[in-house]
């Protein structure tokens, strides 16, 4: 099934204990897209300025990632992020955002891109993937992110667009706010009363959960020991959820914790260099075999114990 990704193409510019970048290839659809791209055909919604150059499509076209749908305003400037993470890699600072071509954006979504039967709407004006979700009427997944601004300015559009789709795809503390309630079961609950068929959080190096009405699924995170840019983590395990959920052809308990291993393999890969570059140069062998370490890593024998007491 191919997939049809809405969200932001940016440049960003980066800092981490480990290295500076002042601008690389970045953005929620691009992220997501790269990682999806390694399971089902990809096409991405979204907008770039003139200043968007052919290394930069180049990434998409290595990835036959379909950019039909990425509007070009040929004397705008691409949006642009600047963050910063100290050695807790969990949280970015924000020191920067430039919104550029990307305030007025209003996505275009031709036949082609309508037709996907899954769909993600990364993190956008909460409103704008409402419109997003309708025009894609027949899809059969839709899964969303959000991020704490709009939980704080325009909560209940948000709650609206949430019930309208299958899955959202969070972190603790969004999950927290949205539902205003410190426990992340009853916190996963109360979203998944909004109607949804999964729920799935991120809990950055600690792994994520899924939460389906019926059962509950933990993956820890890959250990790495050289985390070198954490930026676009949340949106490469999307990819690599949404992206493998695509070429399942039915979806249920089984298929989605595989796609949550799955994501959290693609989010290690993306951590170990910065921007898309890690990504970029992924191959099926050093997916499979990683796909393979989570396995090893969490599988134990179920051996029943009791101590035997004697007199
Ligand atoms: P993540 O680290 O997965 O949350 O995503 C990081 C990516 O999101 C970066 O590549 C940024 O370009 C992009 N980004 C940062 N702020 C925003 C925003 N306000 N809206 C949309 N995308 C953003």
């Amino acid at each position: 099934m191919s997939l049809t990704v809405v969200g932001s193409v940016a440049f960003d510019a980066l800092e981490t204990p480990f290295g500076k970048r002042d601008r690389v290839l970045g953005g929620a659809a691009t992220h997501f897209g790269l990682s999806a791209s390694f399971f089902t055909e990809v096409n991405a919604v979204g907008v770039v300025g003139g200043d968007f150059t052919d290394a930069e499509w180049d990434v998409f076209r290595r990835h036959h990632i379909n950019t039909d749908d990425i509007e070009v305003v040929p004397d705008g400037k691409t949006f642009f992020w600047s963050g910063r993470y100290d050695y807790d890699m969990n949280t970015a600072q924000t020191l920067d955002t430039q919104l550029t071509v990307f305030a007025t954006f209003a996505p275009k979504i031709s036949k082609n891109s309508k037709k996907a039967p899954v769909v993600f709407l990364a993190n956008i004006q909460p409103t704008l993937q409402l419109g997003v979700r309708k025009q894609c009427e027949n899809a059969e997944f839709v899964a969303m992110d959000t991020m704490n601004y709009w939980i704080s300015s325009v909560k209940d559009e948000l709650l609206e667009t949430v019930k309208a789709v299958d899955c959202i795809i969070i972190n603790d503390a969004e999950a927290r706010q949205l539902t205003d309630e410190p426990n992340i079961h009853k916190a996963a609950k109360a979203i998944m009363d909004l109607g949804l068929r999964a729920v799935v959080i991120k809990r950055g190096e600690y792994g994520a959960t899924l939460f389906t009405p019926t059962s509950f699924f933990s993956t820890p995170a890959y250990p790495l020991e050289s985390v070198f840019d954490p930026t676009g983590a949340g949106d490469t395990f999307a990819g690599g959820f949404m992206g493998y959920i695509a070429a399942q052809k039915d979806i249920n308990d089984d298929t989605l914790r595989r796609a949550c291993v799955y994501g959290s393999v693609m989010a290690s890969f993306n951590v170990e260099k910065f921007g898309t570059e890690r990504v970029d140069e992924l191959d099926y062998p050093e997916i499979n075999q990683r796909f393979k370490d989570f396995k090893r890593m969490t599988h134990f024998d179920d051996i029943p114990f009791e101590r035997a007491v004697t007199a």
